[in-house]
């Protein structure tokens, strides 16, 4: 059994495994524990230091000897070193908070924060720490909600689950409401970019997802694990190398430029799984020329989003898209919330049109006038695919790496 773990009710997912191991090499394991169960756990364990999440934080207080200020005035402790004479506990969220804080102007603003969790109240005291002139905690119920908060925030935060997996898709607040709104730090780091992080994209708002206070509060945990100073480049490294592992590549493009081949190359290379969303959806409704027949292009549309719908929330997976999937719009946020978007692009004369319904009624000229600006407003990046499918593949490994 590893020296290091997580202690909660339910692990099913969790990233911190693979985060510990990039930041400090040991091993980590996950311990799902009933609460009938703690208090034999924390005094039977032989682990010598723990990382502690829903619902223990504050349950594991009385098992600790000593407090850290921190984990004192906040009432909460997320990690637990074992120490000659019993646990120490320390709450390193809060220094995960103000990391994923700092490129904001805090200093003077008025700061909304939704949610009056553990997290929501770290959260606030953190923004006051860091000189934040007046910080209100949004509850459902309390005396400052979602009817009468003010909208004149400067930063906002999101405290709640409101958007996280597997509810994707949902936003705690309307941004548009908040004219100066000039920050939008968000909590949850599944998916990748809530739908409150997209419309802050939308609307031009600087913004940052919880991923980052994910890794720098394990960062400031496993100093204390390893007993060693964990340089920030080292967590910087740690950072970028979970967005590489999680995030999708989306694959866009016209039909048959090549998707499909690169996409199954590109997962191989990259060690994610393949998805076809043409397939995904065959295996579900049926094949795609009946569905034409019988429901026409819109009625393929509805279906095409409900397969983006629930691809779009995996992690970690190369997707190749249909080439219209660009003609609905709700359909860029599906895909974006948890991927990098690639066009492929090739030349017209080499497109196949064999089994393609659009393909075989539609001028293919006529169609890439129409489509293309799509497929470059949508993209990330574009790559060529004019010579092996392999080279397509190296172009994009050089692009996201
Ligand atoms: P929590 O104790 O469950 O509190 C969340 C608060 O959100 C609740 O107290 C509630 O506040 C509000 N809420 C719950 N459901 C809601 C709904 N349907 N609509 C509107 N508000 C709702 O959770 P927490 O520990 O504070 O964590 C909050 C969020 O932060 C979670 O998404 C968690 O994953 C994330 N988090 C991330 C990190 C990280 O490292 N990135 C660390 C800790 C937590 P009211 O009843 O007052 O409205």
């Amino acid at each position: 059994m590893a020296e290091f773990g997580l202690l909660g009710e339910h692990l099913s997912h969790s990233w911190s495994p693979q985060i510990h191991k990039a930041l400090a090499g040991y091993d980590y394991d996950l311990f799902s524990i009933p609460p009938e169960q703690l208090g034999e756990f924390l005094q039977t364990t032989p682990c010598r230091g723990l990382n502690v999440t829903i619902p223990y934080k504050k349950a594991v207080i009385p098992y600790c000897v000593e407090l850290s200020p921190a984990a004192k005035r906040l009432g909460s402790v997320n990690t637990m070193v074992k120490r000659e004479n019993g646990w120490y506990g320390d709450n390193t969220d809060y220094a995960g908070f103000c990391a994923m804080a700092e490129p904001f102007p805090v200093q003077g603003s008025y700061a909304l924060v939704l949610g009056s969790g553990g997290a929501g109240i770290m959260a606030a005291r953190a923004l006051q720490d860091l000189g934040a002139k007046q910080v209100d905690i949004v509850s459902r119920h309390g005396e400052v909600n979602y009817v009468n908060l003010n909208r004149d925030a400067d930063i906002i935060v999101n405290a709640t689950p409101v958007g996280m997996y597997p509810q994707n898709g949902q936003a705690p607040v309307d941004l548009r409401e908040f004219p100066n709104c000039k920050g939008v730090i968000d909590l949850i780091y599944n998916p990748r970019r809530t739908k409150l992080i997209l419309d802050a994209e939308n609307l031009g708002i600087p913004s940052v997802s919880g991923l980052k206070m994910l890794v720098v509060q394990a960062q400031k945990a496993a100093e204390q694990f390893s007993k060693q100073k964990i340089e920030d480049s080292r967590a910087k490294t740690a950072l970028r190398s979970l967005q590489l592992q999680m995030e999708n590549i989306i694959l866009i493009g016209m039909p048959g430029c090549g998707k499909t081949t690169v996409g199954k190359l590109l997962a191989k290379a990259l060690n994610k799984d393949f998805l076809d969303a043409d397939q995904v959806l065959e295996a579900q409704y049926g094949p795609i020329p009946a569905i034409f027949e019988a429901k026409g292009e819109e009625g393929f549309r509805v279906l095409e989003t409900k397969t983006l719908e629930e691809l779009g929330k995996r992690s970690g997976c190369v997707i190749a898209t249909g080439g219209g999937a660009v003609t609905r719009e709700e359909n860029y946020s599906l895909v974006r919330q948890n991927g990098t978007i690639v066009r492929i692009v090739r030349p017209i004369d080499c497109l196949p049109t064999e089994g393609r319904p659009i393909s075989q009624t539609t001028k293919l000229s006529a169609l890439a006038a129409r489509r293309e600006p799509l497929y470059r407003a949508w993209a990330d990046f574009t790559i060529e695919n004019t010579g092996t499918p392999e080279a397509a593949v190296q172009a994009i490994l050089e692009a996201i790496t």
